[in-house]
């Protein structure tokens, strides 16, 4: 049998992240410098940030987010379920406790309501996702922990060009973190980036990323004058390359086109398969718009063929597609963790999947592959020999 030929993903390059990588090789200076520094005021200005501060992953960022908030052992940290691993794994990694709450069956994010549900007085923070690009309802969030005296940081990992309230996720003041891994809608390879209005988190991320140093590298370098650094605390490496931030540059000027074709494609889906009323199609809640990171569909009751079986179908068809968000507290690392329960989560883990969206994705591709999503909902589907 042939490998799938449409993948679940592809990221979008073009001749000008080649010659923007050659560049910084030609310039010699390829760990963090000018490029990142240039990256950082982009983005920032593209969220509408004070300040962005890029990092080596989401998962690297999400960890500072939370180290520099001063949260850390006897904290517990309100997360999803319902979320890639690393949302749980980054408040393990401060050495706080991620206590994991249901999820809105729509929107797939948490709630006041569903944060409520887990609170304890050891609750210092919650640690909010914008899931597959859809913006969690911040207001509502912000009320919640503002009323309980909760720190609230986005898990932006994969909202990059959603918004909120016509304002883009990471521009609503506090701490936002983003991926750019391939699976997300711009990449470096591997790469992430916090925003934040706040002078004195910006300055304190700035110094754990590159071992608690107070002067960076490229600042020694440019200066005249020899400059001897401190190591004022016990930081990481968690730094962004110049090679890295030269495609991020590039790619930030893709963002637009990228977004509004994946808005494209996913309007052309739910035409497609408006008429099953056995399947939920993601859109853009009231109060948001999403960047369609993922077009996540839910099948119904009247489903007839099982969500795994789905898969194989897709898969025999040539289309890679995948099951939905991952439940955490399902995974062998979390087993013995504990959790009250999450039926949402549970539901939506097992009845989702994911289906191919891309910038090269064409209309005909996005016609084949509904087509075999609607013979499999009315039990028509052939498996390939
Ligand atoms: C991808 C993802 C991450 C991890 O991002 P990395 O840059 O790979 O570390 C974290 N949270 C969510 C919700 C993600 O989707």
């Amino acid at each position: 049998m042939s490998a799938p030929s449409t993948p679940v993903m592809r990221p979008w390059f073009g001749d000008e992240e080649t010659a923007a990588v050659a560049e910084v090789l030609a310039s010699g200076w390829v760990a963090q410098g000018p490029r990142v520094a240039a990256f950082e005021a982009a983005f920032a200005e593209r969220v509408g940030a004070r300040h962005a501060i890029a990092v080596s992953s989401c998962t690297a960022g999400l960890h500072l987010a939370l180290e520099a908030a001063g949260i850390g052992p006897g904290d517990e940290v309100v997360v999803p379920s319902l979320s890639f691993i690393a949302t749980a794994n980054a408040v393990r990694h401060v050495g706080a406790r991620p206590v994991f709450a249901d999820v809105d069956p729509v929107s797939q994010n948490l709630t006041a309501a569903t944060v409520a549900a887990v609170w304890t007085p050891s609750t210092t923070a919650v640690l909010v996702v914008h899931q597959a690009g859809m913006p969690a309802d911040l207001d509502q969030l912000a009320e919640y922990c503002g009323r309980r005296g909760l720190l609230l940081v986005e898990d932006a990992a994969c909202a990059l060009g959603s918004s909120y309230r016509e304002t883009p996720i990471g521009g609503h003041g506090r701490t936002a973190v983003f991926s750019f891994h391939p699976r997300k809608v711009i990449t470096t390879g591997e790469g992430g980036m916090i925003t934040t209005d706040d002078p004195v988190m910006a300055t304190r991320l700035d110094r754990l990323r590159q071992h608690g140093m107070s002067v960076s590298a490229a600042a020694r370098h440019a200066s005249a004058q020899p400059v001897i650094e401190q190591y004022l605390e016990v930081g990481y490496n968690f730094r962004l390359s110049d090679l890295q931030a030269a495609v991020g540059l590039v790619q930030l000027g893709r963002l637009d086109a990228i977004v509004e074709r994946r808005r494209h494609l996913a309007q052309r889906y739910r035409d497609r398969l408006t008429a099953l009323d056995c399947v939920a199609v993601p859109g853009d809640p009231d109060y948001g718009r999403t960047n369609f990171q993922g077009f996540i569909v839910e099948l119904g009751p009247g489903f007839a063929t099982g969500r795994n079986e789905v898969l194989g179908v897709l898969a025999a068809a040539g289309i890679s597609a995948r099951r939905g968000i991952m439940a955490i507290h399902r995974e062998p690392a979390y087993r013995d963790h504990g959790h009250g329960p999450l039926p949402v989560t549970e539901h939506l883990s097992d009845q989702t999947l994911i289906l191919p969206i891309f910038h090269q994705l064409d209309e005909t591709e996005v016609d084949r592959i509904a087509e075999v999503v609607i013979n499999a909902a009315h039990g028509r589907q052939r498996i390939a020999a």
